[in-house]
């Protein structure tokens, strides 16, 4: 096998997904498989669908074409907002898409009518991460606008959290959600059906749900750091029941020498900004491995016991290997946080290798269907 390579295991993940799905079935929230971090793998998106995921989300769309060429026929969200440069792109592809601008879902509304087709639309709501999202005010014009336009429908409320301010979901935000689902649809005309989805969030949504948070109006939750890392965002704390360890990056030993663990020299910056002063531990067992920044975010990864990373440069990770002189051509592997894992999966060097047994038994016969959550 190449090195370096990111190992990717199918049937934990497959464990992972079945689990999140089954649980959060009991609060009558469905999963969205979210792809990205994977670069929207077919493998993966087989995988999730198998798994139960009611739709595919993915925030690129070279990466939902990706997925259709591969043959996938499960639904899919756009996650991060059409350009309005893409959006034929975007009905050509997608199912449905979270939006935030009138402007936007207007051009969708033009491109949907040109192919023909129904495009479904989520309007993002902004609840203090100060990432997207519609000012809370704002919802109820947009919502009249969508239901104006031809060949695109209104199907639900969105939100996320936690990304850019790390503003954590609780009862206060996600009952302000709801409260909103609950006001659009009491004001709407009889002859619209209350929306079929609200979609309050991501990965670190999972506490607020488990510690017995008021799910209240929410549906579904778009789900990807916590299938494939097992882990939970806000904390970095596994989920139980969950593999952390579905996915493994390895790279090769280089170079391995005895050497002392202080610098000698006028110490100026490195090329990467300002050196961090090492300590003087005295001689060590030094390697290098074959992968550097341009590969893997290096502060992101966990390297086994007893094997410390000491820096990195664009090409070049530098380890203390403890009490063992680590072989020239030998292997070290380590697990990547999400940071190191898009890092690595958008690398061309870094080898992707996807093992299990549960993706020869993924065929999918799924028939299409204009959009997942059922009542339009
Ligand atoms: C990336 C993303 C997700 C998935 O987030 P995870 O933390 O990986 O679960 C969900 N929704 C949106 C809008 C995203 O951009």
């Amino acid at each position: 096998m190449s090195a370096p390579r990111i190992e990717i295991d199918l049937d934990k993940i497959f464990h992972n997904a079945k689990t999140l799905v089954s649980r959060l079935k009991t609060h009558s929230i469905s999963v969205t498989g979210v792809t990205k971090a994977c670069c929207g793998a077919p493998q993966l998106a087989r995988v999730l669908a198998r798994a139960g995921v009611v739709s595919l989300g993915d925030s690129r769309i070279e990466n939902i074409e990706r997925m259709r060429k591969a043959g996938i026929n499960t639904p899919i969200t756009l996650i991060r907002a059409p350009m309005i440069s893409q959006v034929d792109r975007v009905i050509a592809v997608a199912d449905i898409s979270l939006n935030t601008e009138p402007d936007v879902i207007r051009a969708l509304s033009v491109a949907a009518r040109k192919a023909g087709k129904q495009h479904g639309v989520i309007l993002m709501v902004e609840l203090g991460d100060l990432r997207e999202g519609l000012m809370p005010c704002d919802v109820g014009t947009a919502v009249q606008i969508v239901r104006q336009l031809p060949n695109v429908t209104f199907i639900g409320l969105g939100a996320n959290l936690a990304c850019r301010n790390g503003i954590s979901p609780d009862n206060d935000n996600m009952g302000k959600l709801s409260d909103l689902a609950t006001q659009i649809d009491g004001k709407a005309d009889t002859s619209f059906r209350p929306m079929s989805v609200v979609s309050g969030g991501n990965s670190s949504n999972l506490d607020w749900v488990f510690s017995g948070g008021d799910i209240g109006r929410i549906s579904n939750l778009r789900l990807g750091e916590a299938l494939l890392l097992g882990c939970d965002p806000l904390h970095r704390r596994p989920i139980r029941g969950l593999y952390t360890d579905a996915i493994r990056l390895t790279a090769e030993v280089i170079e391995s020498k005895i050497k002392p663990s202080k610098p000698w020299g006028i110490i100026a910056q490195t090329t990467f900004g300002p050196s961090s002063i090492a300590q003087n531990d005295g001689d060590i067992f030094q390697a290098i491995l074959a992968i550097g920044q341009q590969d893997v975010d290096p502060s992101g990864l966990r390297p086994p016991d007893d094997i410390k990373i000491l820096g990195a440069s664009s090409d070049h990770l530098v380890l203390d290997t403890g009490t063992t002189q680590v072989r020239v051509g030998s292997e070290i592997s380590f697990l990547p946080d999400y940071s190191a894992l898009l890092r690595c999966m958008t690398s061309p060097y870094v080898d992707k290798a996807y093992i299990g047994k549960v993706e020869t038994a993924c065929i999918i016969s799924q028939t299409r269907k204009l959009h997942p959550f059922a009542s339009v």
